[in-house]
């Protein structure tokens, strides 16, 4: 595919250049139609066919970053007078709580209500109750959240959904559609961040929205270009390039997680492990009944034994000291080698226990990664 960085193309004359225009919004991939690289562009279009192959979807739009895909799928739905509240579950991703807070509440002045989980799941019932009390004409999940890896219950959230006519978007970055694809499920629209597994080694910052319902295509196409999310064509075609072997790599990476499972939970320094594939994860069934057999994701948290919370802490620190020459502290995921970030100094507040890590397994050697985290714990026990 060769990288068309053009801003314009030429448009032959008058004739098509009418038919162009009045073409924009059909995402159609005709050569003589692209206009202007802000609208579309060919080589970024390639890389949305392999997104859709992947989501198995009719069509795919490319952002230059995941918070940007975000923006666009929930300003499709936004109206001028807003009647109905927008519903987000609590543990997404903290960016988009934060733009959930400053953009949709602070500058847009829209409702937004929020549905926290009771202990360790969220619960039906609770659900129930703010469905019927809320009345929301959005929701907006993610599968697998951030960082306690609680699973959602997609099909019932759905099913809810479609009972009261709201519409579900999805942010299906943490399982990808090798565990699941919601817009099978009946999700109105998915999004990703393709910084994470997609691109896949830490060098792209991308994002991408995805459905089935044209109508929606079109908002969303018109949105990405009035408001100038769209992703560069050199970042699109490195894309293309990387998602080829996603597959492969993200299968590797639910193998090494599963190994830094085992390998973790039954450590002496280790207090607890948060893992969706574990029996004692509380939302285990959920897993099991959305993904079946096709892994429980690549994320892992783990919390260090500890009497006191210095005890704990003192534990986390000497296990990232220990790991740091081949496991480093980086704020995001999905990278090619297994990565970590201590949850208490991100998430503060909300997450306050010293011990907790979040891992990120990488797709390198299975026993060159568990001899690298069975040493360092050794040294976390031997001080
Ligand atoms: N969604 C999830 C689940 C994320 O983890 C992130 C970023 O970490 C985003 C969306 C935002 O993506 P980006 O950083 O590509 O804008």
């Amino acid at each position: 595919m060769p990288i068309y960085r053009d801003a314009g193309f030429e448009l032959y004359d008058a004739g098509t250049t009418k038919e162009a225009f009045a073409k924009e919004t059909e995402n159609e991939r005709i050569p003589e139609l692209y206009i202007y690289s802000r609208y579309r562009n060919p080589t970024v279009t390639a890389a949305e066919d392999e997104v859709m192959k992947l989501e198995k979807c009719e069509w795919a739009l490319l952002t230059q970053s995941g918070m940007s895909a975000i923006d666009t799928a929930l300003s499709v739905f936004q109206r001028g007078s807003q009647t109905r509240p927008w519903l987000f579950f609590s543990e997404i991703y903290g960016g988009t709580i934060s733009y959930t807070d400053s953009i949709l509440k602070g500058r847009r002045g829209l409702q937004v209500h929020s549905f926290f989980p009771s202990g360790e799941k969220y619960d039906r019932e609770e659900f129930d109750r703010i469905m019927t009390e809320a009345d929301p004409e959005i929701i907006y999940i993610e599968i697998i959240s951030n960082p306690m890896l609680i699973v959602t219950d997609l099909e019932y959230v759905i099913y809810k959904a479609n009972s009261r006519g709201a519409k579900v978007i999805v942010d299906n970055t943490f399982s990808t559609p090798i565990l699941c694809r919601p817009l099978d499920l009946g999700a109105d629209l998915v999004i990703h961040s393709a910084t994470k597994y997609f691109s896949g080694h830490g060098n792209i910052t991308a994002g991408v929205v995805c459905g089935n319902d044209q109508s929606l295509m079109k908002q969303a196409l018109e949105y990405r270009k009035f408001v100038g999310h769209m992703i560069s064509p050199d970042d699109a075609y490195r894309l293309t390039t990387q998602i080829q072997t996603f597959p492969l790599r993200f299968r590797q990476q639910c193998i090494n997680a599963e190994m830094i499972t085992n390998l973790m939970r039954s450590h002496p320094a280790v207090g607890k492990v948060w893992y969706p594939g574990l029996e004692s994860h509380p939302t285990h069934g959920e897993a099991v009944k959305l993904f079946g057999t096709k892994g429980f994701g690549a994320m892992v948290t783990v919390d260090f034994a500890g009497e006191t919370r210095e005890e704990k802490k003192n534990r986390r620190d000497i296990f990232i000291k220990s790991v740091s020459d081949e496991i480093k502290i980086i704020p995001s995921l999905g990278d090619p080698k297994t990565i970590i970030m201590p949850v208490e100094s991100v998430w503060g507040a909300k997450y306050p226990e010293p011990g907790i890590i979040r891992i990120s397994a990488g797709f390198e050697d299975t026993s060159l990664l568990e001899s690298t985290i069975a040493e360092a714990l050794k040294t976390v026990l031997a001080v």
